[in-house]
């Protein structure tokens, strides 16, 4: 493992690894507070790359909420052990003012704004700027051929799939599955602020949408949208949305198709702590 906390030593660092010029750089940029979902994106990262950059940065460009952002859990102490004994990765920390060094957010252009104002978008205002000017940012001084997301923030998945194409369309943008407790809970850094007792109360997100999608195409899609919510409810967690879109566009759907991909969406909280998790199907 190597460390790089500047863009200079980032590219120092990548440059020595990849002398020739002949080897595949992965990118997978997240905001620390480690877990087996990150390891895994590293891991499959490194199956495909020759050098793996892993970004650790809580951009505070994306939060919404202050006290979220101020509360996001941070350890990077535990983030260098975890990755620490994986040859051909390099942990980059990068600095603010390398990232936003005119204080300003990008213009991007959205070429989709339903798919950038959905869900997220919604009840997140400014959340997707935020994550592309980032991710944007970190592309440039990474400049990887592949970068690597997790399905678990599907809507994050597509949004910078689009923003990708635009910007860097010689950079493949790969989506995988997202990694759970044994319960089916999505791993978040955020299940750290979580009690014992929310943790298994939270199981009931994964619980919903695993019924959506077994027994969803046999039954009316408002119908069992309520079911869902009122589940959630008695669960004692506050859903934000739950919704059954088209995969391809995030587009609420109001009838089945047979041979359609699905995905169904859930953001909801658990105590103060907000919660997002999806299913394909
Ligand atoms: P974050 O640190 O939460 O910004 O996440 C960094 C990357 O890890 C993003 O691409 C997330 O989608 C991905 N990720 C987070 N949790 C999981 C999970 N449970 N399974 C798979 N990928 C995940």
């Amino acid at each position: 493992m190597h460390i790089a906390r500047s863009v200079k030593e980032l590219q120092d660092t990548v440059q020595t690894l990849n002398a020739n010029n002949n080897k595949i750089v992965g990118f997978i940029p997240t905001m620390g507070a480690l877990h087996q979902g990150h390891i895994n994106l590293v891991n499959e990262a490194l199956k495909r790359c020759d050098v793996v950059v892993c970004s650790i940065f809580v951009n505070p460009t994306q939060f919404n909420d202050l006290r979220d952002f101020e509360k996001y859990p941070r350890n990077n102490a535990a983030d260098i052990e975890a990755l620490s004994s994986i040859s051909d990765v390099v942990v980059y920390f990068p600095q603010l003012v390398e990232l936003y060094p005119e204080n300003k957010q990008r213009l991007i252009d959205y070429n989709d704004k339903l798919l950038f104002n959905a869900f997220e978008g919604e009840f997140r205002p400014g959340h997707f700027l935020g994550v592309v000017t980032v991710v944007l940012r970190l592309f440039e001084h990474v400049l990887p051929n592949m970068a690597f997301f997790g399905l678990k923030d599907y809507q994050q998945f597509l949004v910078i799939k689009r923003a990708a194409s635009n910007y860097f369309p010689n950079t493949s943008i790969i989506g995988l599955p997202t990694v759970r407790n044994t319960n089916g809970l999505a791993l978040s850094s955020r299940n750290q602020r979580l009690s014992e007792q929310q943790l298994v109360q939270a199981e009931v997100i994964s619980q919903v949408l695993g019924i959506i999608a077994k027994n969803g195409r046999k039954k009316n899609i408002d119908t069992i949208t309520q079911e869902g919510l009122a589940t959630l409810a008695d669960a004692g967690l506050r859903a934000e949305y739950l919704a059954i879109c088209n995969a391809k566009n995030l587009q609420k759907i109001h009838h089945w198709h047979e041979a359609n991909d699905y995905v169904a969406v859930c953001a909801a909280f658990v105590g103060e702590v907000r919660l997002i998790d999806n299913i394909l199907f």
